[in-house]
């Protein structure tokens, strides 16, 4: 293979602008798939991401296509259409050139375009305008293209227009992506050196990865290593995905392949791999750690389901190389695990995951944000071993006394809405404790606004909210922002004067007023009537906030029944006393496990 007729390239858009379909008629194009209804999307291989028309995971196909009398070998690296997946998107768009970047000419630029628009810029790769769906009678791409003008200085004789749904304009899509974007510029004469751009598990031949050949050659049972690691191994398996295998006995430098090394040979996103033979001067260094931005917490709905749970989450963490698992236990919903994950929509997929790929049951609290903190003075506390440390769960919060500092992280909120709606949008960021930053005009009905946010303002109903407010016309993304200083505090939950530990919190000083009565109140009417009197009292350092009363109240199960039954009299004390199991024990106080499910859940 020639590396100068080689295009490594990607689609990136906003959700529903036509990826997805794109592919499929490239895959068609270029005699992968045959026309027609049949093979619909067929980069969109899990359940999950046809249910949500999204891109969770990143899918590659090579396609061959003779322009000019010349054979290319196009390789099309499918990116996860969210922010939220920067770990998949940053990879899979290092081993690409340039992007083909899709923007719908009736609804024209969303939070996303501008989104998937500056990752594609920091990473320097040539950008296709191109405009879809100019088959519909409302598309506007005069419009559109005067948008990109403005938001992005792209002059319009540059925009391609196309139908993706009916083949339109595609091949000449095609001749932009071989003539505008470069040939990868690789060292072809250099020894074996891949990335990973990817990683999932089969059954029989175990961790299968998708790999761009950054330098070198490799063929079927030369001896190789991962960059993490010294030990030696072979590679077993080699093929171009097309999308399907297609086993070959050499690849070279430029290419995007998939490579195995058999059940214990490993690999995993972000680590390389390397010849054995040139690697001895290469350190071991461990692969470059994920940013983990939104944790919850994952318990069977019941302990019987531990093993299955258990043996789910092993499975999609491995496929889902993004997902930090460690064990948690919580007095009330039992043995569990505290998951951290890139933002909202990946902490959502992974669940719905979760329920579909592995029939596993489980509850999800609420979802919380990292937090930093920097500890007082030179003598670190004996937990945190440097001066500062990231938090994950509020209970390990060290005393007040003991900190310097406190930081949250925040985003960099895009929100583009048409005009209309600056005044209410503006009043929920600043809700929200959001500084504006200046906004631009998209055109004369739209406006791109961004806001500094604290992300743990975002990660609660912030999306829907928007939505609601502006009648579903704003579309909102993300970008992080890295950890601001902050005036934070631990807030507890007491029942009877108790500490309740899953119940504990972080909150910003300004929200301690409102988030106190609310979880109280909250509380007062879940838990149920007791036979002493329950005190629920919100406390913040030794200062109660808010406080509630249950009255005691004796509950008798079988005062409505008249003496003489005895069996059903025993069957229902039986009742009765099978349901406290089911009870968590606070001060002899029985508040049922679906109170903690209720307030802890989203
Ligand atoms: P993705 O989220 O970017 O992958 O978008 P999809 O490819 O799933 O497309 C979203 C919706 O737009 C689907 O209902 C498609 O059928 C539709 N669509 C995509 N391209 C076109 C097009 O060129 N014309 C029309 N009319 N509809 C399109
Ligand atoms: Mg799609």
């Amino acid at each position: 293979i020639d590396v100068s007729k080689i295009r490594n390239f990607s689609i990136v858009a906003h959700v529903d602008h036509g990826k997805s379909t794109l592919a499929d008629r490239l895959l068609e194009i270029t005699g992968v798939i045959k026309p027609g209804n049949e093979n619909k999307q067929v980069l969109d291989k899990l359940q999950v991401e046809r249910e949500r028309g999204i891109t969770v995971k990143a899918v590659t196909a090579s396609l061959n296509y003779t322009y000019n009398n010349e054979q290319y070998l196009l390789n099309l690296i499918d990116t996860p259409g969210h922010v939220d997946f920067s770990n998949e998107v940053v990879r899979s768009v290092r081993a690409c050139q340039g992007v083909i970047f899709l923007v719908d000419a009736n609804e024209g630029i969303q939070a996303q375009t501008v989104a998937v628009h500056s990752l594609a810029k920091r990473n320097n790769l040539v950008i296709i305008p191109t405009l879809n769906k100019v088959d519909l009678p409302r598309a506007n791409p005069e419009n559109v293209k005067a948008q990109l003008k403005s938001l992005f200085h792209i002059e319009p004789d540059t925009v391609l227009s196309i139908s993706a749904k009916k083949g339109w304009g595609v091949p000449e899509l095609i001749e932009a992506v071989i003539s505008r974007i470069p040939a990868p510029t690789v060292e072809v004469n250099k020894p074996f050196r891949a990335s990973i751009i990817d990683t999932w598990h089969d059954k029989f031949r175990g961790i299968m990865c998708l790999a761009y050949i950054e330098s070198g050659s490799v063929e079927v049972g030369e001896n190789v290593r991962w960059r993490s690691d010294s030990k030696q191994h072979v590679l077993k398996y080699l093929a171009l995905l097309r999308p399907h295998e297609e086993p070959i006995k050499k690849a070279v430098a430029g290419q995007v392949v998939m490579v195995g090394c058999g059940p214990k040979g490993g690999g995993c996103v972000g680590d390389e791999l390397l010849s054995f033979e040139s690697a001895d001067g290469i350190k071991v260094a461990s692969a470059p750690a994920v940013k983990h931005m939104v944790y919850a917490g994952i318990f069977p709905s019941d302990q019987s389901q531990h093993t299955q749970l258990s043996d789910a989450i092993r499975k999609l963490a491995l496929n889902d190389s993004a997902v930090s698992v460690t064990v948690d236990s919580s007095p009330a919903l039992g043995q569990g695990w505290r998951v951290g994950f890139l933002g909202l929509l990946h902490l959502d997929v992974f669940t719905q995951r979760l329920l579909q790929e592995h029939k596993a049951e489980a509850i999800l609290t609420a979802p919380s944000v990292p937090y930093k903190i920097k500890v007082k003075g030179s003598k670190a506390i004996k937990q945190f071993k440097g001066e500062e440390a990231i938090i994950t769960n509020p209970l390990q919060l060290p005393d007040s006394q003991n900190i310097e500092e406190y930081y949250e992280p925040f985003v960099i909120g895009t929100i583009i809405t048409p005009v209309e709606y600056i005044g209410a949008v503006t009043t929920l960021c600043v809700d929200r404790r959001g500084t504006p930053l200046p906004s631009s005009a998209v055109d004369d009905k739209m406006t791109m606004m961004q806001f500094i946010l604290p992300l743990s303002e975002v990660v609660i109903d912030f999306h829907d909210t928007l939505k609601s407010l502006t009648s579903g016309f704003a579309s909102f993304d993300y970008q992080d922002h890295g950890f601001h200083p902050s005036s934070l505090v631990r807030m507890d939950v007491l029942i009877n004067g108790l500490l309740v530990e899953e119940l504990t919190t972080i909150v910003h000083t300004s929200r301690l007023e409102y988030n106190a009565r609310k979880l109280t109140t909250k509380l007062k009417e879940m838990i149920p009537r007791q036979m002493v009197q329950v005190a629920i009292q919100a406390v913040v350092g030794g200062k109660v906030l808010s406080r509630e009363t249950i009255k005691a109240y004796r509950k008798d199960v079988t005062a409505k029944l008249y003496g003489g039954d005895v069996t059903r009299r025993k069957k229902l004390l039986k009742q009765q006393s099978e349901g406290k199991k089911k009870m968590r024990s606070i001060a002899n106080i029985k508040i049922p496990r679906n109170t903690f499910i209720d307030v802890l859940k989203r």
